[in-house]
């Protein structure tokens, strides 16, 4: 079978015929129907800094995913031959502290599949028994395969009240344009989105973003204060790891307001915690992963309420892998909201 494989220590990735794998214990085997890029298979991709630390080619890559499953390994009662799944991409060790506490997205074992074992982008593939996770027949697998990314965006923008609260959010890639979907379908307003791609505010406002704002050419936190009255938003939601999206989401936020921080910043950033935060009695959230698994039940909820605004947000699909250096290029380039590929043409 075909399979974008990162074959080298070095930029890019092939697409190589493999073996179709055999479920040992505690996994079964999908057929993949769907399966989407996330910004960390980029990386791989890119072969970034982080990647060359982390990642052992040769290896799939991929994660998100929607597939049947075909055939199940020894020991495996939870799931079945033609159940229709999903994957929660972080393998937790169920026994360290915090995952004794029920903080399974924080296990401090954590193992990612696609980052630390072979992945999805393969006409079939493993996934373990434990991190399945069973969807509605009915369900389109374009929006199963992008549960995964949308659990983060659940958390970040769902970590506190945002029903007809004001929301700020910074940064319209893949994960704030989820964002956006999920804040407007939870009764968010007004939804003002910062983000310096006109590509992307585009996006945002096909998604539902009540204003956007080009934060390179106009002041946000100006322009967020003309649009509350002087108050400032409700709810901060950062989904752009640009250290002068955070600044300005803290001034823009009102005290005693709410910030829920999802972007990974690539260097330390120094703020005024004096005056954004402490003065303000911010209430400010770190948001990692999801939680598993009360997260899983919220995403599908809200798909299946028909009131997610998903369709903008995937912006390329492709059926087979032959194009995938294409759709990379696209993504490295920002053009894109998220990509989905459909293994079998
Ligand atoms: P992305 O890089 O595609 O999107 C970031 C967006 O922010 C881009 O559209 C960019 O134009 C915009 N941006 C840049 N500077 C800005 C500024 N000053 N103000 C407003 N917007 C600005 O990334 P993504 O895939 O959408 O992911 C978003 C962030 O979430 C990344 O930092 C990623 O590393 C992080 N992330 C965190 C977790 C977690 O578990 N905490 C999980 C996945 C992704
Ligand atoms: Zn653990």
């Amino acid at each position: 079978m075909p399979a974008i494989v990162k074959t080298k220590p070095a930029y890019g990735a092939e697409l190589v015929e493999v073996d179709v794998p055999k479920p040992g214990p505690g996994e079964v085997l999908i057929k993949v129907l769907a399966t989407s890029i996330c910004g960390t298979d980029l990386h791989i991709y890119e072969w970034n800094e982080w990647a060359q630390s982390r990642i052992k080619p040769p290896q799939i890559m991929g994660h998100e995913v929607a597939g049947e499953v075909i055939e199940v390994g020894p020991g495996v009662d939870t799931i079945q031959v033609g159940d229709y799944i999903s994957a929660e991409t972080h393998i937790v060790c169920g026994k360290c502290y915090a995952c004794r506490h029920n903080r399974y997205h924080v296990c401090q074992n954590t193992k990612i599949f696609g980052v630390d074992m072979d992945g999805v982008f393969a006409e079939y593939a493993i996934v373990p028994a434990q991190n399945a996770w069973k969807n509605p027949k009915d369900m389109p697998p374009e929006y199963a395969s992008l549960q995964e990314p949308l659990g983060n965006a659940v958390d970040t923008v769902l970590a506190g009240p945002i029903a007809g609260r004001s929301t700020l959010i910074t940064g319209a890639g893949p994960l704030g344009l989820l964002g956006i979907a999920v804040a407007k379908a939870s009764g968010a307003y007004p939804v003002i989105v910062s983000e310096p791609s006109e590509f992307r505010r585009n996006l945002a406002k096909k998604v539902g973003a009540d204003y956007v704002i080009n934060p390179f050419e106009e002041d946000p936190v100006k322009a967020v204060m003309d649009i509350t009255d002087g108050a400032g938003v409700e709810v901060f939601l950062e989904f752009s790891g640009a250290p002068k999206a955070l600044e300005q989401g803290l001034a823009a936020t009102t005290p005693g307001g709410r910030v829920s921080l999802l972007g990974l910043f690539p260097r330390d950033v120094t703020i005024d915690f004096n005056n954004l935060i402490i003065f303000k009695a911010l209430e400010v959230h770190g948001i990692t992963g999801r939680h598993l698994w009360e997260t899983w039940y919220t995403v599908s909820s809200l798909i299946q309420s028909g009131k997610l605004n998903l369709d903008p947000i995937i912006t390329h699909k492709y059926r087979g892998f032959d194009k995938f250096e294409e759709a990379f290029e696209l993504m490295r380039a920002g053009k894109t909201g998220k990509v989905v590929f459909f293994p079998h043409k």
